[in-house]
């Protein structure tokens, strides 16, 4: 703890021992129990060392600065990289009755004076500020005269130029202890960051000046959300029959390009998707009215490129999907990592083809410096890995975090639907040849063709027609070849030029294969599991709902959403999904049962408790005899 404090301060000052912080987890954040780590983590930040906190998305980090900040004197500075995600932060700790605001450029100056003064007066447990204005002179000036009691660099990883959203902004931030005559030499500084490659998690503790920082590294594997892989034929018919299987759940999609999302976006909408698209060509506003809108529930669905995300914290999004491959492991598990923020099951689909592939070679190969081509290739190689295994996608996943998995995760799809591998050896070898006699000259589109028997004019032209390989898998379809060049191409038998015309040859290794010296398999088909097979104690329990549950949820979900608009806060605000299932199978009636509802704090119970009781109340007296038999609470 700082030694500058003077504020006399209406916050509790005792020892925050372990009953204590309990209390306070409860009450102000409505939780029952600390996620892993938190406990420790706010331990450490609570004996005033430096911390550092590498934790996949949802883990729960904020709360790892947020709930020290209640328990201890002064004001904790929380410097953040967006706007938005500074406003959905306040908005969830105002909710739960916590001293908090943020100070940015969407404030006109009138209110952000105001706020500053309320600062200086001791208001504010918490303060969110943006890292250039920080370090603004105006900045500099508010800090001057607060009671810090530590600062909490969220999205550290933005600190390092190794990092995948480097911003210049937050360098200013190494030095943010110097200067003001010393006066926070000796506060503490927490950085938070979900990315976890070694280099960055360094960079951050080097760029940051951290004093030996009490490290927390949490598992990178996330239990509820399920990865799967497939193959991508006809991208638009595959994630429309997607969304309509999941019609009442919110997801993203990503594209790789401006102009595929707003194709995308507009595709799903003339068929009946509320779907709206986001990408950074699009100017300012409509980018953050289409934010909002899928923020506060008023799109079901959002298309967007890798511009989108950062900053959103909506807990309930159920399924991620990626409709183009993407070029590195990182980005994807951040961009897959919004799914199920709030522990229930999500979905992340990424649809894989070798032309995506292909594509993004031909750009790596436009890169001027060799440096740069070969990290590019070997981060594709690693995404190329996890869409092509056989076996538990999580080994390779998270083993580019540095993290060992043992298999068998029972959330992915190689493990809950095994497939079934087939001997193709017979077709490589009648692809292969089709490359070979064709002078390893043309593209894999045109070697099907040859081999599928085309009449079209190139094939006639060339005279490959004549060819021993000319209509030699004329008996299979163009995607089943596909199939088979996806596992040569995987297996470095097979290998495209990195120039525009993508043509294909043979490697070495390739040859053996061609003279049936190896073999060669392909998924064939997947065993078909009803659900997902948790090998290990079961980790997000989503329980069952009745049809009478189900209609009482859907009740107070309309509830909550007429009191988030009312308040001119996003829906998950109010209350999350997980509270609202657990009304719906506990029906709690009295506000000593109300307050057992995950979620459900002293401040929700006094806000939403009538309101929320009176729709289980009546759910009941509405529909006698159907769901639970039914006991009032004494
Ligand atoms: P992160 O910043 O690591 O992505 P958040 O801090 O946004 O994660 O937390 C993710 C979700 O988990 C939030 O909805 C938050 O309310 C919830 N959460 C955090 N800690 C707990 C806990 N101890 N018990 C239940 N839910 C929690
Ligand atoms: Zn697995």
């Amino acid at each position: 703890m700082s030694d500058f404090s003077t504020e006399p301060s209406d916050v509790q000052q005792a020892p925050a021992d372990g009953p204590r912080l309990d209390e306070l987890l409860k009450t102000h954040f409505g939780h029952e129990a600390f996620r892993p780590m938190q406990r420790q983590i706010i331990d450490a930040v609570l004996e005033g060392r430096d911390v550092q906190v590498v934790m996949p998305t949802g883990g729960g980090k904020s709360l790892c600065y947020q709930l020290p900040a209640l328990a201890s004197p002064g004001v904790t500075l929380v410097v953040s990289p967006l706007i938005a995600l500074m406003q959905n932060q306040v908005d969830a700790l105002q909710a739960n009755g916590i001293r908090a605001a943020f100070v940015n450029s969407s404030l006109d100056p009138d209110e952000a004076r105001a706020r500053e003064q309320a600062a200086i007066s001791g208001e504010y447990d918490l303060l969110y500020l943006a890292p250039e204005r920080l370090m603004s002179g105006s900045g500099r000036w508010l800090l001057a005269q607060l009671n810090v009691a530590r600062f909490a660099i969220d999205e550290a990883h933005c600190i390092s130029e190794w990092g995948h959203d480097f911003r210049p902004e937050y360098r200013m931030l190494g030095s943010i202890r110097e200067g003001f005559d010393g006066r926070f030499a000796d506060a503490p500084v927490i950085a938070l960051t979900a990315t976890a490659t070694p280099r960055v998690v360094d960079d951050i503790a080097a760029q940051l000046a951290l004093r030996e920082p009490a490290r927390f590294q949490a598992s990178f594997e996330r239990e509820n959300l399920y990865y799967e892989v497939r193959p991508k034929h006809k991208a638009f018919d595959q994630i429309l029959a997607y969304i309509r299987e999941h019609a009442d759940s919110d997801g993203i999609i990503y594209c790789q390009s401006r102009a595929k999302v707003e194709a995308m976006a507009e595709r799903l909408k003339q068929n009946g998707v509320n779907a709206l698209p986001y990408h950074a060509g699009l100017d300012n506003r409509q980018r953050s009215e289409n934010q909002h809108a899928f923020i506060y529930g008023d799109a079901r669905v959002i298309v967007a490129t890798i511009a989108f995300g950062m900053g959103v914290d909506k807990p309930d999004v159920r399924y991620v999907i990626h409709a183009d491959l993407p070029r590195h492991i990182e980005g994807y598990y951040q961009e897959t990592g919004r799914a199920g923020r709030d522990g229930l099951p999500a979905d992340c689909i990424l649809f894989y083809s070798a032309a995506d592939r292909a594509k993004i070679e031909y750009f790596i190969e436009q890169k001027e410096s060799p440096t740069e081509r070969e990290h590019a290739h070997w981060q594709l190689d690693q995404v190329i890995k996890f869409a092509h295994s056989t076996a538990c996608r999580l080994v390779p996943l998270i083993g580019y975090f540095g993290e060992t998995h043992g298999g068998d995760c029972g959330h992915c799809d190689n493990c809950v639907k095994p497939p079934n591998l087939v001997d193709a050896t017979q077709d490589a070898r009648k692809l292969l040849s089709a490359v070979a006699r064709t002078g390893q000259r043309f593209g894999l589109s045109y070697v099907f063709d040859v081999l599928r028997g085309s009449k079209a004019q190139r094939v006639l032209q060339n005279r490959h027609d004549q060819l021993s390989v000319y209509g030699i898998g004329a008996d299979q379809p163009k995607g089943y070849w596909g199939a088979v060049a996806d596992a040569l191409l995987e297996g470095g038998n097979l290998a495209l030029t990195a120039d525009e015309y993508r043509t294909a040859h043979l490697t070495p290794t390739g040859v053996t294969v061609m003279k049936g010296q190896a073999a060669v398999k392909i998924v064939q088909s997947r065993a078909v599991s009803a659900a997902p097979r948790p090998s290990k104690p079961a980790p997000a329990k989503a329980e069952p709902l009745s049809p009478d549950d189900h209609r009482l949820f859907e009740e107070l979900r309309e509830l909550r959403r007429r009191l988030a608009q009312e308040q001119g806060v996003p829906p998950y605000v109010v209350f999350g999904d997980v509270a609202l299932r657990q009304m719906a199978i506990r029906r709690p009636t009295s506000d000593q049962a109300f307050l057992g509802v995950s979620g459900v704090g002293q401040t929700k119970l006094r806000r939403y408790g009538p309101a929320f009781l009176q729709v289980i109340r009546q759910h009941a007296d509405d529909a006698p005899g159907e769901g639970p038999v039914f006991i009032p609470d004494p």
